[in-house]
């Protein structure tokens, strides 16, 4: 086709309040109802063909650990290979495919899935699988993966556009070329959209790839498989394998036409993905890219000049969204003893008024944590929490898993700034506060900044406009996305692009041109008009 496209200027998606008496609430509640009624039979989808091993697990609601929402069929060794020769086939047409008309299919899928007939379907999946609450799941799994999908065409357009210069009698050019190989996708529990832009983004870019969902996400995840394959995305393009995640992994880690990770989740597998494709480098066609968004110890440091309510809200908003599931949660705070005396109680108060349960109720704020090993491991850590002298709880501490993974949104008071629950990802609603004296800013900032191995998000709270400047400049390398007088938690996609340094990610900035770089391969050509014809150079004549 002739002519310089342009992809139309994406704008982010509007949120839908779902508030009472909106047609989308109406919508919505329709939907929760029917799928609640009927459960859903997951199945692989590879070659765009429906495969059913036989291999089943049921899906669960956490918020109601009886609630069988269906089942997922699980892949094997045989399926992953047949994914792997599936996406070979794919790549043959895909790779060569004019970008615009890949494009296309993801702007499409962005449209289906803004239109209520899909909106409902994934929200409701993501309330009821991952219990999120409406809000939760309209920023998340609605308008994050709708932006992802418009914004990563309007990057690529970008990238496509650069080219290089040209000196006279030559034209130079760029061609970006997708991997060799195929890709391997492997996404989180936590936010839906995060699978939607795993697969996604390489796909835009050329590229084949196998997507291995999480357990605890298969039903919503699905759902966006089948937009992508209604959104004309040829087979074998995405391979939907869920399943056991190092049965899958060992099947297919290894082999000379794996061509990267785009992974998202915690920073011991991703460790361990790295250490895996570091042993066999020798064995892979291409070096492999390695793309990982990984833990976080989110913090929020406030400066005696705060506004105490502002602060208060973010803390709360910060640390018990979507049960502090997020890996942009605040999960430690560092507040000034003159501002501690003005907000503690109200923060407290604040806390215990969070009404937590069924998130298809929507006066809660809170569900369940994902499942019950998360239920353990948050319910001993605030039973260690009770027991030690280092630290107290101010509110909250229960747990009850009678009907779902109900953990009660906590607030702990550490006097000890390197209590564990200070610097280990707890990935829970728990919120830990330390209180420093006022004179001891700048120690403050150097303590947050070596406290924990992570570097994800942090936010300052000051009204004065240097001690904002000395944390923006102190805590430079402790946090990728850094607030100032605003909760660390939020990110909107071609507004703060999202990723963090250190052990919490390769920082490739999900949503933006500098992820969808690492998709591609550039080729460097010159073309020359009038070649040289004698292999004399001038200098060589005689005087
Ligand atoms: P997780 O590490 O348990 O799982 C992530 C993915 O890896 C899942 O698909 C899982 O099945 C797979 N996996 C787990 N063990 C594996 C193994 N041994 N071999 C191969 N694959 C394996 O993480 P999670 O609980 O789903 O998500 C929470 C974590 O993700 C938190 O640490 C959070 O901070 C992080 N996270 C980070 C970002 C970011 O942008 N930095 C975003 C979301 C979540």
């Amino acid at each position: 086709m002739n002519g310089s496209i342009r992809i139309p200027t994406p704008i982010n998606e509007p949120v839908l309040s779902y508030a009472p008496g909106t047609p989308e609430r109406a919508s919505l509640k329709a939907r929760l109802a029917e799928m609640a009624a009927n459960p859903v039979e997951v199945p692989l989808i590879i070659s765009g063909e429906e495969v059913r091993t036989g291999d089943v697990h049921e899906i669960r609601a956490p918020h109601d650990h009886q609630q069988v929402l269906g089942t997922y069929h699980s892949a094997g060794p045989a399926e992953v290979a047949r994914a792997i020769e599936s996406s070979r086939e794919a790549w043959e047409t895909w790779s060569r495919m004019a970008w615009v008309d890949r494009a296309a299919v993801f702007l499409r899928a962005a449209d289906l899935l803004a239109h209520p007939r899909w909106r409902d379907t994934v929200n409701a999946a993501t309330m009821l699988g991952q219990s999120k609450t409406v809000h939760q799941a309209e920023i998340d799994s609605a308008c994050e993966l709708i932006d992802f999908w418009r914004f990563n065409c309007h990057f690529a357009e970008k990238i496509y556009a650069d080219q290089p210069l040209s000196a006279p009698g030559m034209w130079n050019r760029s061609e970006y070329r997708p991997l060799e190989g195929f890709i391997y996708a492997v996404s989180p529990f936590n936010f839906t959209s995060i699978g939607g832009n795993l697969c996604g983004a390489p796909a835009l870019m050329g590229n084949v790839v196998l997507w291995k969902p999480s357990h605890t996400a298969v039903l919503s995840n699905y759902f966006l498989m089948r937009i992508l394959v209604e959104a004309g995305l040829p087979a074998g393009v995405v391979n939907f394998i869920p399943g056991d995640s190092s049965r899958i992994t060992d099947s297919l880690l290894g082999h000379p036409d794996f061509a990267g990770l785009h992974f998202t989740g915690s920073t011991g597998v991703f460790q361990m993905f790295w250490e895996r494709i570091g042993g066999d480098i020798a064995q892979y066609r291409s070096y492999p890219r390695i793309v990982g968004e990984t833990g976080g110890k989110d913090f929020i440091v406030a400066h005696p000049s705060a506004d105490p309510d502002a602060v208060r809200t973010a803390m709360i908003r910060g640390a018990f969204e979507y049960q502090g599931q997020k890996c942009s949660a605040a999960s430690r705070a560092y507040v000034p003893e003159s501002l501690w005396a003005r907000m503690k109680d109200s923060l407290v108060e604040e806390t215990r008024s969070i009404r937590m349960g069924d998130p298809t109720d929507f006066r809660n704020f809170m569900g369940a944590v994902i499942d019950e090993k998360a239920f353990r491991k948050l319910s001993a850590y605030i039973d260690r929490a009770r027991e030690s002298e280092d630290v107290e709880i101010l509110a909250g501490g229960g747990y009850d898993d009678s009907k779902g993974w109900f953990i009660e949104p906590t607030l702990l008071l550490a006097h000890d700034p390197k209590y564990e629950t200070m610097c280990e990802e707890l990935f829970g609603p728990v919120l830990t506060i330390h209180v420093y004296p006022d004179d001891q800013w700048r120690e403050t900032l150097a303590l947050v900044d070596s406290t924990s191995p992570y570097a994800l998000t942090g936010a300052v709270f000051s009204l004065d406009r240097d001690a904002a400047r000395e944390a923006m400049d102190a805590l430079r390398h402790a946090a990728g996305n850094f607030y100032v007088n605003d909760k660390p938690t939020g990110a909107v996609v071609g507004q703060q692009p999202f990723g963090g340094s250190r052990a919490s990610g390769t920082n490739d900035k999900a949503g933006s041109a500098l992820n969808l770089l690492r998709w591609i391969s550039a080729r460097s050509m010159k073309e020359t008009f009038d070649p040289p014809t004698d292999y004399r150079y001038p200098f060589m004549n005689a005087e």
